[in-house]
């Protein structure tokens, strides 16, 4: 079916992003539409890990760290409600598993610091020496020093989880297209009424940029959005018998036991631009460091391996919000390293703007980065 001429909310981009956005939309009634160019969940958001990890994840020594804290754990407290509600709607199971997480340390110096870590956060982290870590987690190397215990955090299937998020929208009314290219904003001086499309203009009240990295592409000429790609490699093994109950993280690893019998192991960070390429040297050393944390991964069978491309901010936080001296455009982008555990957060922000119920967070706001382009307006 042909998408509509004209919509109340035209959303870009079929991410994790851009189908929450169409969610939180769809179930208060608005009309949504969104287009994907290639597969709903074809980029960063299928080849995510899943883990929604607030509290391992969060730079505590920087202010928008505090700002990212506060919203993953929002974005948390969310999730067992949302997948209950998206499973009924959608038929999908995003396969939430509130496992926990064990953040490892290889020596006395990475133990002091997670200990540290600890009392900065509270929320019920527990430092185990080595006996209790490989109690709790017997695939543990003998040669840990210790692990913080997080029982908090959790993680889903992504691509699932997207699946969820856009089928659920379809059923509240949304329509959602796959393999529709946006080719440029549709503007009349300084508002953009809708997109230009293979099949001609689209319109709508608003239009809402949840493209990723491909963020800057689409908004050429317009105030800078200043979004980049970052590469991340990732690899799924057989888990080894017992699988690991929690997520493990060591240094920059982490293994993830998912239902299906494997584990995934992330991810590399690379900045190479566009190059979404899986290489032997990203491989080589996700194993190599699954193999120091958990010895039985080194006899694991290889299942597959995958990249995405992360969209990063200068400050790691997302643009989520209009953008300023463009009427009827905002954007929902840069969510680096946590777009599926914020995903909830970035949705309600979103659905509130278009009610015109105000914006949630000004840290989150564009126009940090706002200097005009010469040819903006
Ligand atoms: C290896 C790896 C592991 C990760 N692990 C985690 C994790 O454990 N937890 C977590 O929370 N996050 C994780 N992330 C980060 C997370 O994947 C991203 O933050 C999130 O997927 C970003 O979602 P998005 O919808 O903004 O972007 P994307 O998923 O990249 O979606 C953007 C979409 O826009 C589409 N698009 C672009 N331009 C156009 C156009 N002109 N017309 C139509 N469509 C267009 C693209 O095709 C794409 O599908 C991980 C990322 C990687 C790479």
């Amino acid at each position: 079916m042909a998408p509509p001429r004209t919509s109340d909310v035209l959303v870009v981009g079929g991410g994790v992003i851009g189908c929450a956005v169409a969610w939180f939309l769809a179930r208060e009634g608005v009309a949504v539409t969104l287009l994907e160019r290639g597969e709903i969940a074809g980029q960063a958001s299928g080849a995510a890990a899943g883990m929604l990890a607030p509290l391992a994840e969060a730079d505590l020594g920087t202010p928008t760290g505090r700002v990212f804290l506060r919203w993953g754990r929002h974005s948390l407290e969310r999730f067992p409600g949302l997948v209950e509600e998206l499973g009924e709607s959608s038929g999908v199971d995003p396969e939430f598993r509130p496992s926990g997480l064990l953040r490892v340390a290889g020596d006395e110096a990475a133990a002091a610091v997670l200990r540290e870590r600890a009392a900065a956060l509270g929320e019920g982290l527990v430092w185990l020496d080595r006996e209790e870590a490989r109690l709790l987690e017997p695939q543990l190397s003998p040669e840990v020093a210790g692990a913080l215990h997080s029982p908090r955090e959790c993680h889903v299937r992504s691509p699932l989880l997207v699946r969820a998020y856009a089928q659920a929208a379809a059923r509240h009314g949304a329509h959602i297209e796959a393999g529709a290219p946006v080719m440029a904003l549709a503007r009349e001086r300084a508002r953009v009424v809708g997109v230009e499309t293979p099949a001609g203009r689209l319109t709508a009240e608003h239009v809402v940029l949840c493209t990723g990295s491909w963020t800057p592409s689409l908004a050429a000429g317009l105030p800078e959005l200043p979004v980049a790609p970052v590469r991340g490699q990732i690899v799924s093994l057989d888990a080894p018998d017992p699988p690991p109950a929690r997520i493990l993280w060591g240094g920059s690893t982490y293994v993830v036991p998912k239902p299906d019998g494997s584990v995934v192991v992330g991810a590399t960070e690379e900045h190479v631009g566009f190059d979404r390429r899986v290489t032997a040297e990203g491989v080589r050393s996700l194993l190599a460091e699954a193999a120091r944390w958990v010895p039985a991964l080194a006899d694991a069978s290889f299942r597959s391996a995958w990249a995405g491309l992360r969209p990063e901010t200068p400050d790691h936080l997302p643009l989520v919000g209009p953008v300023p001296t463009v009427d009827g455009l905002l954007v929902a982008a840069g969510h680096f390293r946590n777009g599926v555990l914020l995903s909830p957060a970035t949705g309600e922000i979103v659905r509130d703007a278009v009610l015109g119920k105000g914006w949630a967070e000004p840290a989150f706001l564009p126009e940090r980065w706002m200097r005009p382009s010469p040819s903006a307006g």
